[in-house]
């Protein structure tokens, strides 16, 4: 029986579709929780160091309040299961916030923050596109001294290298044009920066660029469609495996992707349940399944 289609799709929804079909379905149609990854959490906690740097005024954005703004954000983020979940000792605490102070404080070698007027932090943006509802969050809009926008993409990586920089870069342009349909303008650059080895990479977008992300996100969606209706999210083997956390249900590594269904009904149905039985709490279904109660479904389903 065909799933029921999530309403919207965003850039990473996207990719992860046209990189593994089968990895896809597992994280967004089966819903099966995957673990917290370091350098996932790590990236988290930049971001949030960086946006709190943005809501000071432009003379306070220095490196000490950066620190200060990656030490609030590391205690707001303590106790969220993407964190604790990664269960460090204080050791490993230290060492992983220590990498992220890194980070923070190569940002201030690629530019000067006072001199940034950012319009828009974590803008969640959503429009219509090819068909379907696109959302996307821009971690940074500045208006540039001649009226136009800059959309800042802040990567915790390290610059992909010339052979992989255009399949890495197309979500520059899905940015760009989701700003040209929310604001209505396109904004003159998507400027990335890659705080891994201080490389900025500036993309100029174009109403050609926007024009083929239009035409791909329809392509995706229809395709995503057609696979849904005839059961077939195929595994794409390749370089992604290596961090794939369904390599257990993937049938390119000896599993079974019907467990991984089962699996899921199963979770959706007890969350289903819990909330049933917490109707009258505000918020509550939005709360996303933890990694624990998932990781002991899985090896009741494996038992
Ligand atoms: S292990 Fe590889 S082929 Fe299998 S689902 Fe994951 S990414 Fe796809």
């Amino acid at each position: 029986m065909p799933y029921s289609l999530p309403p919207t799709l965003s850039p990473s929804r996207v990719s992860a579709f046209t990189e593994c079909a089968l990895a896809f379905r597992f994280a967004n149609l089966d819903r099966l929780p995957e673990p917290p990854a370091p350098h996932l959490t790590r990236g988290t906690l930049v971001h949030l160091a960086l946006e709190r740097l943005f809501m000071l005024a432009p003379a306070e954005r220095t490196a000490a309040q950066a620190e200060a703004c990656l030490d609030a954000a590391v205690a707001a983020l303590r106790d969220d299961p993407e964190f604790s979940g990664l269960g460090l000792d204080a050791e490993g605490e230290a060492a992983f916030v220590a990498e992220a102070r890194r980070l923070v404080d190569r940002y201030f070698t690629m530019e000067d923050p006072a001199s940034v007027h950012a319009v828009g932090l974590e803008l969640r943006l959503r429009a219509e596109v090819g068909g379907v509802e696109l959302t996307g969050i821009i971690d940074r809009l500045d208006r540039t001294p001649d009226g136009g926008f800059e959309v800042v993409d802040y990567k915790t990586g390290k610059a992909p290298g010339e052979r992989h920089e255009r399949g890495r870069l197309n979500g520059v342009d899905t940015y760009a044009l989701l700003c040209e349909r929310v604001l209505g303008v396109l904004p003159t650059a998507v400027k990335l920066l890659y705080l891994g080895d201080g490389t900025t990479i500036t993309c100029i977008p174009t109403a050609h660029t926007t024009r083929f992300i239009e035409q791909k996100v329809g392509a995706v969606w229809v395709t995503i469609q057609r696979a849904n209706q005839s059961d077939s999210f195929r595994p794409k083997p390749g370089r992604l495996c290596e961090w794939c956390s369904f390599q257990t249900f993937c049938p390119a590594f000896g599993g079974d992707a019907e467990e991984g269904r089962r699996l899921g009904e199963r979770l959706r149905a007890e969350r289903g349940a819990e909330r049933g039985a917490d109707a009258n709490v505000a918020g509550l279904h939005d709360e996303p399944l933890r990694f624990d109660d998932a990781a002991s479904g899985a090896a009741a389903a494996a038992g």
